[in-house]
Formats: C-alpha cells, sequence, structure tokens
C-alpha cells in the first residue's frame, strides 16, 4: 500500500497516486502490462487495504503538499494490480472523497459484472474501463483473463455500469501490434464504446514502456491515426496517448508549437491542421517544414489527410 506523487497526468493534471492492492495481484496478466507478469491470478475479492490508515496517510500527504504550494487535482487508485479487487475500495473512495479532492479509479473493469464492484465505483468521481477487445478470441491473447472471467458478462457489467453512473466516464484501449490493431476489431470495439459506455472520452494507448511480454510490439503511427479514425468516424470524443506530454492546453501564438501540441495528444486531420494556420496568420510551408523536419508525418485513412506525431526516443 502506497502513496506516489503527485505525478502530471494528462488525464488528470495533478494526480496523487494511490496504491490499495498488493504489488501484481491482478485477474489479468495482460501481455503488454508494464509492471510485470502478475504473481497471483484472482477473481476473489478480499480486504486488502486498510482505508482508515490509507486515507489518513493520504491526508497527511496532502497537508505537506499545501505548505510546499504544490496542487492535486485528483487522488487517483492506480495500484500494482486491480483495485476493485480490494473489498474496502468502496469505503476507501468515500473516506478519500472527504478531502474534498475528486477521486479517480482506473480499473480493468474484469469484475464489474458483480454489483458490489459497480457499487464502490459509483463513488469515484472518474473511472477508466479497459477494453481491448470485443471479440473474445483477442481478449483471452491480450488480457491473458483468470479462467473464471467471462467476457460476455464483463460487457454487460461495463453496459450496466456506464447506464447508472454519474461521474466521469472514459475507456481505455491498448493497442498491441498484430492482436487488436486491425480495422475490423476497432470497428467492434468503438461501436461498443460508443452504443453501450458513451463515455466522455475514449483513450487509445499504445505500450510505450518494456512489456511484460518482450514479443510485444507497439504499433506504427499509421495505425494508431487509423484507429483514431475509426473511433471518432464513430462519434467517440478520442484522444491517444502514445508516450508524449504534450500540452493541448497550451494557449500560443506559434502555429508550429500548436500543432505540435496537439498532435501529441491526437492525430490531425489536414482540414484542422489548415484551420490552425489559417488563424494564425500562417501558411502550408510550415507543415512542410515539420513533416521534412521529421517530426510528424502525413498518412492516409480514408477521405482524409491526417498529420500524426512521429515518436522518437527521449521526446516521450
Ligand atoms: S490489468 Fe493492468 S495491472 Fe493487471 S495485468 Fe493488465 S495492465 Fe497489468
Amino acid at each position: 500500500m502506497s502513496i506516489f506523487g503527485p505525478v502530471p497526468s494528462r488525464r488528470l493534471g495533478s494526480s496523487l497516486g494511490i496504491n490499495n492492492i498488493p504489488y501484481k495481484i491482478c485477474s489479468y496478466t495482460c501481455v503488454y502490462c508494464q509492471i510485470g507478469p502478475t504473481l497471483r491470478m484472482e477473481t476473489q475479492r478480499q480486504h486488502y487495504s486498510d482505508p482508515e490508515e490509507l486515507a489518513a496517510r493520504v491526508k497527511k500527504r496532502l497537508s505537506q503538499l499545501v505548505e510546499t504550494g504544490e496542487r492535486v487535482d485528483y487522488l487517483t487508485i492506480v495500484p500494482d494490480g486491480e483495485p476493485t479487487l480490494d473489498l474496502a475500495l468502496e469505503e476507501l473512495l468515500l473516506r478519500l472523497k472527504e478531502t474534498g479532492i475528486p477521486v479517480a479509479v482506473i480499473s480493468n473493469a474484469s469484475l464489474i459484472s458483480k454489483a458490489d464492484v459497480r457499487r464502490a465505483l459509483y463513488v469515484a468521481d472518474w473511472v477508466s474501463l479497459k477494453i481491448d477487445a470485443l471479440t473474445e478470441n483477442l481478449w483471452k491473447r491480450i488480457d491473458r483473463p483468470h479462467p473464471s472471467l467471462d467476457h460476455g458478462d464483463i460487457l454487460v457489467g461495463m453496459e450496466e455500469f456506464a447506464r447508472s453512473y454519474k461521474g466521469t466516464l472514459c475507456s481505455e484501449t491498448m493497442l498491441v501490434k498484430g492482436l487488436n490493431d486491425g480495422p475490423a476489431e476497432l470497428e467492434k470495439v468503438a461501436r461498443f464504446i460508443s452504443s453501450s459506455l458513451s463515455p466522455s472520452k475514449a483513450y487509445i494507448s499504445v505500450p510505450t514502456r518494456p512489456p511484460a511480454a518482450s514479443w510485444v510490439q507497439m504499433p506504427d503511427a499509421e495505425t494508431v491515426a487509423a484507429a483514431y479514425a475509426i473511433f471518432t468516424e464513430q462519434g467517440i470524443d478520442t484522444e491517444t496517448l502514445t508516450g508524449y506530454e504534450g500540452n493541448a492546453f497550451v494557449v500560443t501564438d506559434d502555429p508550429v508549437e500548436e500543432i505540435l501540441n496537439i498532435t501529441a495528444v491526437h492525430p490531425m486531420r489536414s482540414d484542422a491542421v489548415k484551420e490552425v494556420l489559417r488563424r494564425k496568420g500562417s501558411d502550408e510551408k510550415s507543415i512542410d517544414r515539420l513533416v521534412a523536419e521529421g517530426r510528424i508525418r502525413r498518412v492516409q485513412y480514408g477521405n482524409w489527410v491526417y498529420y500524426v506525431r512521429v515518436m522518437k526516443e527521449g521526446e516521450r
């Protein structure tokens, strides 16, 4: 059980991380897991954290941060395993909410068919649910679930949760090259997200840190752009998490900087790029220069040209 940060998070701003599960107890052992292989596969909920003690430590840490003038936007349950395995999660969230700071939970959604898990998550202000594949076989190959889990039940549970949840719901889909990054699967995932979850935002991520299975590869920029297009065509507000901490919210007069900031968050359609250039009184030569310098790339997808940020080590 640990508290870490605050760390800057593109999704949550300045986030104080709270770990309520012992190291690597999870219901999945995802091929891309950046924490490493799961040490104990589990689906039975147990009391892992002591909410009173953990919340007291968080409150103490918050008073220290007040003294140093550091801001905390979210208290985020982001453990080295699956947070909903903790039977004390609901009480922990209620105690954390006493601080007045919004509370977020990042979950793999595997236990969401259980009513008590949904009830616990309803307490959170912000919830992210994982949806890597709609096809059961792909779900098994990517997330490598505990054998007792049923994919159909999870999808129904997610739908039920989304119907009643009053907070900010997000989804996260991790793309693994050659597995779930093809258009057929992504269209199924996008349709499910759009029709059954209607999240505030869907995040598409790629494995940017060493994965649990060494053969896992990051999809290329073209594939990420295609995934983004497939999601947005379903009317989903989508962002990509490709390892950049670019700041799309920075107000700048420099069109090049603005395009780099936005493409750090998601690929940009050529008409949007032209609009930025027009607003800033610039012309397409600046974008040609970025392409020539190898900082962004032009990608054709469907009827549109997209601009995608080129990922380089050191820029992450
Ligand atoms: S659900 Fe999260 S913690 Fe569990 S194996 Fe997958 S990536 Fe790792």
